[in-house]
């Protein structure tokens, strides 16, 4: 199948790409390059530069015939996204409404679309299931869940068929090694520790240590990008072969601390990776953790590289290469 993916340089959509091909897939990128890094553009790709926003840059997509579309360009900074909501409503809202139009006006009908833990907003329970509440505490997870809503619409009325994949921490990189460029301005934890242990940036600064957890710091459910990336696939999989939509979590079920991670990364690393433990970060719940128990009874998906060493090694490999 040839499928379009927008941010196919950027973080997720490049590891998604790569397993496009290795499944025996075409594939169309659309990129504006704001975020993704042209290093990591595949070679197959017939590659366009523009964004979502350009009308003749997104016909010219559909002009090469793709048959669905994995949706990944979108801003994605929770913190930012409440200082400039404006920023966050014209790309993530109005850029996907313009595909979305764009897709049903060639006859393309299948999306897989990149959502969030963001949309559940403070966990009421724990670990987190599909029929949590969304009630994002946020203006990034807001877009994300305006658009899941649109697009429940759009398969009512349009006969749209979606999947809505909520990740939840997204990490590591390429086990194969085949992505070499480093995400831009990384503000989550993962690659801060790499920064870090690279001796690129001095200390991390733990945000709360007086949390209700075992140690007292943050838990959150990490996911690697490439069991992201057997997710879209299997998506696209079951939605050619069934009649519902899917909004599902992408997770393991198994939290780790802020300092259960940087204990791993001083071991796997071998540096010292000095820490600063500072106030809490406003917005952060203590510990998230969910259930992808969806995802394997319809997808028949499991996390194979999620756990804490593989994360941080396949990151080490190209934060250790990188650093000066
Ligand atoms: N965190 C931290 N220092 C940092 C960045 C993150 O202590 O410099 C903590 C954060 O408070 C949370 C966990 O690490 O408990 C994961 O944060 P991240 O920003 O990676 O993802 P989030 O869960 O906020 O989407």
């Amino acid at each position: 199948m040839k499928v379009l993916v927008t941010g196919g340089a950027g973080y997720i959509g490049s590891h998604v790409v790569r397993e496009l091909f290795d499944q025996g897939h075409e594939v169309v990128i659309l990129d504006d390059l704001s975020l993704g890094n042209p290093e990591n553009i595949d070679p197959r790709a017939s590659f366009i530069e523009g964004s979502i926003h350009d009308l003749p840059r997104l016909e010219e997509a559909f002009t090469q015939r793709v048959e669905a579309v994995f949706h990944f360009a979108a801003f994605k900074a929770a913190g930012e996204s409440m200082l400039a909501p404006q920023k966050y409503a014209r790309n993530n809202i109005a850029g996907t409404i313009n595909l979305l139009n764009t897709m049903l006006a060639h006859d393309v009908k299948t999306m897989v679309f990149s959502s969030t833990a963001a949309v559940y907003g403070n966990p009421r329970y724990l670990p987190v299931d599909e029929k949590h509440p969304t009630e994002p505490t946020n203006f990034y997870g807001y877009t994300k869940l305006e658009i899941e809503n649109t697009l429940e619409w759009y398969a009512q009325l349009k006969g749209l068929r979606y999947a809505a994949l909520r990740y939840f921490n997204a990490a590591g990189y390429d086990v194969q090694g085949r992505i070499s460029g480093r995400e831009y301005n990384p503000a989550n934890l993962l690659p801060l520790v790499m920064e870090v242990a690279a001796g690129e940036r001095a200390e991390l600064q733990i945000f709360g240590a007086d949390y209700p957890t075992a140690d007292g710091t943050g838990v959150r459910d990490y996911i690697h990008v490439n069991d992201l990336a057997t997710a879209h696939l299997a998506a696209l999989e079951y939605l050619s072969k069934n009649k519902d939509n899917l909004k599902i979590n992408l997770a393991t079920g198994q939290g780790y601390s802020v300092l259960e991670v940087v204990e791993a990364a001083r071991r796997i690393t071998g540096k010292e990776i000095l820490v600063k433990i500072v106030g809490r970060r406003t917005g952060d719940p203590a510990e998230l953790v969910a259930t992808s128990r969806i995802a394997g009874e319809l997808l028949g998906w499991q996390a194979q590289h999620s756990d804490l060493d593989t994360l941080l090694t396949s990151m080490w490999q190209i934060y250790n290469q990188q650093s000066s």
